[in-house]
Parts: structure tokens; C-alpha cells; sequence
């Protein structure tokens, strides 16, 4: 799918969930989605960036319990956290809320009512989770057990081991209460349930024509193939957006978290140009186009749920759904008890914010699984980023500093025109297809020729001989110095403080970030002063 560029874009990325500090796992979603939005900047798109942290749900009820202190202040003290992250790793969203916002109460209110209205949600009993010794009911984490579809160890609401289904309550096998250990038992309760089954359809027409990566479009159409349980969207918990009419209910926390992209939008605009109304083109009226990045572990809720909502109550459609491969850490899954974990403030402790974002997206591509290892990254860094484009930058630069001081005469040449216009191409198309690993792929060879061009040309052969071979050699350093000003724009998206950096030493006095694609190939000015140059990257000794 083809982005309209005559249409608003609105990019959001999936909410963290603020019961615990941000690991590198996480940033396989908001790095991506950062460089999507600086690319289609540059491509001359109109675009906004959204997310937030999501607040309500069970895990951040029970991490409050345990710690003796309320949700609100469990959220309070991580939503913060994720802000100074993504501050830090230059994720520049245009707005990060939090989905317990007045703004998301209204939001949720509103569809929830919607769904009422239109006839698609209905009152019945559920087998809900009890256990006896706690006396209390068990609703999604208070619970675990077994996945009834693959037989895995799953949550209440989750099979997290396994298959990655989301759970009905009542669904999960040999319940315990996460609270004691002990055998849970099924007691009858009343819920309120969207009929999803009604949505098979229209989801399946959806599926068919949504954008982004086929893993989200594939993983959703195989569950609605197969049979679409109703949902059941409430909860007995306190913490929450309560259920209109409901003091004891409040919904189950899929319903208000996506509902936070429109909330967020609405917060956004209105700040932004005092008009109450303006979110409304992007999820009322159909006039922009919205993409979200998400993990592979949230799809069933991004292309099931989320759609049938919106259709259900009468709201615009998402365009497209660009979902992650999971992080693994040297081939295990994630587990803060094992130890199988990186820290991402502990990493910016040690290396530069701009090395994690390129390895994020240079060590696989983005729908694979990324097994991270400190060999990897070490080897990223120190055979691409000191290697090959650190070393052209500082070779080229310190030759040219010494023999001209500034860009020298001469004339760019068709060679190095084609190079770049080549590698343009392949990065649009590569960022279009959400590939993010061939769009640095492209841009590290480019760096290559530029290497074995300047290799090739000896110019510190050519200084020696005389006005005409002083005259050649400034030409070969303007080339590869217009070589060097490209990849600085095309990699402005990956490692935004690095590019400002050898953009500077590059003399240009213009800002990086809001340079435009089309500024690829137009010739670098002669004359401008180079700056002292620095080496860009430090080599990763492990
Ligand atoms: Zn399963
Ligand atoms: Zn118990």
C-alpha cells in the first residue's frame, strides 16, 4: 500500500506499559517508528507522531499491592521514566500522553456508549477465575495456567509462552491465583461482552486491504478464520475506566488503551491549534492516514479488536499495522528473574544513544526476530559505523581540512550522481516496505563507494603534481565530500545527534533534521569552511 502524500499521516507507536523500566525489547517498536516519521518528513510528508503510556490493567494493580502504594502512583513514577528515554534515544514523539487522562476517560466513554447504541454489546455470565483462600475473583493476571490452544503456560488474558492468543476470562486451563499459588475454582459472574463473531466479515474484507507488514495481516486473518469469540470488556477491579452505569466494572484494559491513539490525538490538536474538533479528521472523517507500530505480541488486539471497535462505533479506520519482530537476548526470551535482560539506561551509561539505534534496525530485519548479544552489537559498531562510514568522514575530512581548509572547486561527477540517486531510490522504496535494515544496508554501501572512490583516485598522489593535479585532487575531494553530506541526510532518521555532528564538520550551517530529501543532489557549495574533525564513533571493546 501506497501512503497518499496529499494526506495527513499519523503515526503512532504501541503504549509501554508502565509498571517497570524500559529494556531494549521495547525499543524495537518506538526506534523504528522514530525513523519512519524523520524519513516520510524528509519525503516531504505532513506528519504526526503520538504515543503514550498505558495505565490501567491488572499487572500495574497488583506491582501497587506488592508495593504498598496505589496505581496512580506506580504510573506517576514509570511514565516518567519512559519520557526520559525516549528524550535520551531522540524518539521525538509530538505528544507522549497517559491513557488516564481526563481526555481517555471521555474517549473510552464515548465508544463504549457508541458500541452500547449500536446494538453490539451485550449483558451475559461468565466462568470467572475465584479463589477461595484469597476470596476474591481473579481477573487476567491474578490468574495463570494453560493455554487451552497450544497447551503453553499462559496468563489470564494471554498466552504469553505460547501461541500469543489473547484469553477469554474463563478460557485459561488448571487456573491459580497469582496472589497465593493455590487451585482457583470457575464461579458464575456478569459481564458485558462485544459481540467480535458479528465482525467476521468485515474484518475479513478489512484484513485484505490493510497496509503494513503481512505478519500482522496474516497472524489476524488465520484467528478470524477460525471462529471469533465474543469479548468479554469488563473487569471487577477499582483501577480503570469505569463501564457507563457501572460503579463495580470498569473496562478491561484493551478497550481504553488503543483508544489512547485518539485520546492523545485529541490532546495534541487542541493544544496545538485550539480547535476542540480538529482530531476529528484523522479518526472521524476519514482524511488522514494512520499507521501504527506495534510488536508481534499485541497484533491480535491491534487488527482484531482495535478495528472492530472503531467500525462498531462509528469511527475511522486504521491504514496500516507495522509489526515488530520480538527481542531475544543471546537466544532467550526476556526474563528480569533469569537475568536475560538489558537495561536501556543502563546502556546509555556506557554507549552512545545513536549506536543502540542502529544496531535496532541493522541486525535483522524488522518483522525477524532480533537476537541481541554483545558481539553483535560490538561487531555493528566497529566493522560499519567505525569501519566504513566513520573512517570515510574522518579520512576525508582531515585530508581536505589540511590541503584546502574548505570544499574545494570542481565539478560532481555523473559517477557519483548515479550512486547517490541509486541509493535514494532504494532507501523510498526500502522505508515504504518497513525494511528498515535495507534502507542502512544501501546507505553503508554508499559509504563503501565513497571509500573505494577516494582510494582509487589517490588524491594524496595527485596534491604533489603541480596547480593541474592540485585542481583534480580538490575535485575528488568535493565528490566524496558530496557523498558524505548525503549519507549525513539519509542517516539523519537512524542516529540523529551523530548526523548533526558530522553535518557540522561538514561546515553546513543548515539544520540536519528538517533537510529535505530532495537537497541529495544538490552539488555541496565550494568554498564553505570545513570544521576540525572529530572521529564520529567509538570503537565497542567488550
Ligand atoms: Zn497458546
Ligand atoms: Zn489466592
Amino acid at each position: 500500500m501506497k501512503i497518499p502524500i496529499e494526506k495527513p499521516v499519523l503515526v503512532t507507536s504501541a503504549l509501554p506499559y508502565v509498571n517497570g523500566e524500559c529494556h531494549i525489547g521495547h525499543l524495537r517498536t518506538y526506534v523504528p517508528a522514530d525513523i519512519y516519521v524523520r524519513m516520510f518528513r524528509k519525503m516531504g510528508y505532513d506528519v504526526t507522531f503520538v504515543s503514550g503510556s498505558d495505565t490501567h490493567g491488572t499487572p500495574i494493580v497488583l506491582s501497587a499491592e506488592a508495593q504498598g502504594i496505589t496505581p496512580g502512583e506506580v504510573i506517576v513514577k514509570y511514565h516518567a521514566h519512559f519520557k526520559q528515554v525516549f528524550k535520551e534515544l531522540h524518539v521525538d514523539f509530538d505528544y507522549y500522553g497517559q491513557t488516564d487522562s481526563e481526555t481517555n476517560h471521555r474517549r473510552t466513554e464515548d465508544i463504549v456508549m457508541k458500541l452500547i447504541e449500536n446494538g453490539h454489546v451485550y449483558k451475559g455470565e461468565i466462568k470467572q477465575a475465584f479463589c477461595t483462600t484469597c476470596g476474591r475473583f481473579l481477573p487476567d493476571r491474578y490468574v495463570e495456567g494453560t493455554c487451552p490452544y497450544c497447551g503453553e503456560s499462559a496468563r489470564g488474558d494471554e498466552c504469553d509462552q505460547g501461541c500469543g492468543k489473547h484469553l477469554e476470562p474463563g478460557e485459561i486451563m488448571e487456573p491459580r491465583c497469582k496472589i497465593c499459588g493455590n487451585e482457583a475454582e470457575f464461579k458464575d459472574q456478569e459481564h458485558f461482552f462485544l459481540k467480535l463473531s458479528s465482525f467476521t466479515d468485515f474484518l475479513l474484507d478489512y484484513l485484505d486491504t490493510l497496509g503494513g507488514t503481512l505478519n500482522a495481516r496474516n497472524y489476524a486473518k488465520e484467528w478470524v478464520k477460525k471462529e471469533l469469540l465474543d469479548w468479554c470488556i469488563t473487569r471487577n477491579l477499582e483501577w480503570g475506566v469505569k463501564f457507563p452505569g457501572r460503579e463495580d466494572l470498569v473496562v478491561y484494559v484493551w478497550v481504553d488503551a488503543p483508544i489512547g491513539y485518539i485520546a492523545f490525538t485529541e490532546e495534541l490538536l487542541a493544544a496545538r491549534s485550539g480547535d476542540e474538533n480538529a482530531w476529528r479528521r484523522f479518526w472521524k472523517e476519514d482524511k488522514a492516514t494512520v499507521v501504527h507500530f506495534i510488536g508481534t505480541d499485541i497484533i491480535y488486539h491491534h487488527c482484531i479488536f482495535w478495528p472492530a471497535m472503531l467500525k462498531g462505533a462509528g469511527y475511522s479506520l486504521p491504514a496500516a499495522v507495522v509489526a515488530s519482530g520480538m527481542v531475544k537476548i543471546d537466544g532467550k526470551k526476556f526474563s528480569k528473574s533469569r537475568g536475560d535482560v538489558v537495561w536501556v539506561t543502563e546502556f546509555l551509561e556506557r554507549f552512545h544513544p545513536d549506536t543502540l539505534r542502529y544496531y535496532l534496525v541493522a541486525q535483522s530485519s524488522h518483522t525477524k526476530e532480533l537476537d541481541f548479544s554483545w558481539q553483535s552489537f560490538a561487531m555493528r559498531v566497529n566493522k560499519e559505523l567505525v569501519a566504513i562510514f566513520g573512517n570515510l568522514v574522518y579520512r576525508v575530512l582531515s585530508f581536505a581540512s589540511k590541503n584546502f581548509g574548505v570544499v574545494p572547486d570542481g565539478d560532481i561527477e555523473e559517477e557519483v550522481f548515479e550512486a547517490i540517486k541509486k541509493t535514494k531510490e532504494e532507501v523510498i522504496s526500502a522505508v515504504e516496505d518497513y525494511e528498515f535494515k535495507k534502507f542502512v544496508d544501501a546507505v553503508m554501501k554508499l559509504a563503501d563507494f565513497g571509500n573505494s572512490y577516494f582510494q582509487r583516485e589517490e588524491p594524496w598522489h595527485l596534491i604533489k603534481q603541480g596547480d593541474q593535479g592540485r585542481e583534480r585532487c580538490g575535485a575528488i575531494v568535493k565528490n566524496v565530500l558530496q557523498l558524505i553530506k548525503a549519507i549525513c541526510i539519509l542517516l539523519e532518521a537512524v542516529m540523529p545527534a551523530k548526523m548533526e555532528e558530522a553535518w557540522q564538520q561538514l561546515g553546513m550551517e543548515n539544520d540536519v533534521h528538517t533537510v529535505q530529501l530532495d537537497e541529495l543532489l544538490v552539488p555541496i557549495e565550494s568554498g564553505i569552511a570545513l570544521k576540525e574533525p572529530g572521529r564520529l564513533f567509538e570503537k565497542v571493546e567488550l
